[in-house]
């Protein structure tokens, strides 16, 4: 197979810092696109797999799934984008095609595993694949989508990932106007949680344990703020919500959490927290409470999460970085110092 070379950051080991270096893409074969890279969002994931914390990282390592750009070249079948068009690529590039979930629109949970954009397995090229910290990517046009002209294009980036991770959810339990949604943990995740469920009309509830974050709740379009500290606060909205979307990756006690639900109410967890929660029987049984888990979302539901958010001009908060300082982003990034998003500008690459 052609193949082309291209300028990436990546890293060679768990322990080293990113630096440049030069990939291998293929050439658009009949249903490829190939795109010039303009941003890519800097998500939790892509740290976590940089440096093996999830373990099964294959290295080099090109991290970057939250990717916008400009299609720069066409295969001979591909009828969905032109050259010069805005494309966008998420967390997968492929799935197996087969599977029932993949038969049915749901490729995020393909039952052969889906192909991650990043450190998945390359079968045109029978490697691993390479993420968006890179000049560019080639992607079957089955797993590119659309990107709405409107909105700003660096701020669109973190939809790919953090606005689908959050949207997906909130389409499969159905919320909208009528609804009151928690919201825990406000960070890459949970700030897309916020707008979104509040541009579906839901009623949403922000809960966090931070002080500091309950004005930018509200700025970010909260209806109202719980303190998870203050336990007459919690008291208080015992038994109130029908949603919570819990998108906190540390370690904490989701059953504090559950008491808020109403019957039949349901929290799903977007956030990975490393070790196991343990949950009480009693947080789930009095009132048949629903505890789930949700990731990512399909290309289908992706599309319409753009389209969302170019209807309703919803992107995310971010802070634009050039990738030479991706390194110093990461350690910002574990501090939590970030709001709420960093993006790379792609262009300080090809300088
Ligand atoms: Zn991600
Ligand atoms: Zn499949």
């Amino acid at each position: 197979m052609q193949t082309f070379s291209v300028k990436a950051f990546g890293t060679e080991a768990p322990e080293t810092d990113l630096e440049q270096m030069i990939i291998d893409r293929r050439e658009v074969t009949a249903k490829d696109v190939e795109i010039d890279i303009l941003f890519c969002g800097v998500c939790h994931s892509d740290l976590h797999t940089a440096r093996n914390e999830w373990h099964g990282t294959i290295y080099p390592n090109v991290p970057g799934h939250e990717i916008v750009g400009r299609i720069t070249k066409v295969g001979d079948s591909v009828n969905k984008f032109k050259i010069g068009d805005l494309a966008a690529v998420g967390c997968m590039v492929d799935s197996c095609r087969e599977c029932e979930q993949c038969k049915h629109g749901s490729e995020q949970y393909c039952e052969n595993g889906n192909i991650q954009t990043y450190n998945g397995h390359d079968v045109h090229l029978n490697k691993q694949t390479f993420g968006g910290y890179s000049e560019r990517i080639v992607v079957d046009e089955d797993f590119v989508l659309r990107v709405p002209e409107n909105l700003d294009l660096a701020a669109t980036a973190p939809l790919l990932c953090a606005g689908v991770t959050t949207w997906s959810p909130l389409k499969h339990w159905k919320i909208g106007s009528g609804h009151k949604v928690g919201i825990v943990g406000i960070g890459g995740l949970g700030h897309m949680g916020v707008k979104l469920a509040k541009a579906m009309g839901a009623h949403v509830v922000v809960i966090t344990t931070s002080p500091s974050k309950v004005e930018d709740a509200k700025r970010l379009g909260a209806d109202e703020v719980i303190l998870s500290t203050d336990k007459e606060q919690m008291r208080a909205n015992y038994n109130t919500l029908h949603f919570i979307l819990d998108c906190v990756s540390a370690q904490h006690d989701v059953n504090a959490y559950l008491r808020l639900l109403k019957v039949d109410g349901t929290l799903a967890l977007v956030g990975a927290p490393e070790h196991p929660l343990p949950i009480a029987a009693f947080s789930l049984i009095p009132a048949r409470k629903n505890f789930a888990g949700s990731t990512i979302g399909s290309i289908k539901e992706t599309q319409e999460m753009l389209d969302f958010c170019g209807e309703h001009n919803i992107t995310a908060d971010i802070e634009l970085i050039n990738i030479q300082d991706i390194n110093t982003a990461y350690e910002r990034l574990l501090k939590g110092d970030v709001k709420y998003r960093f993006v790379i500008d792609m262009t300080s690459l090809k300088n």
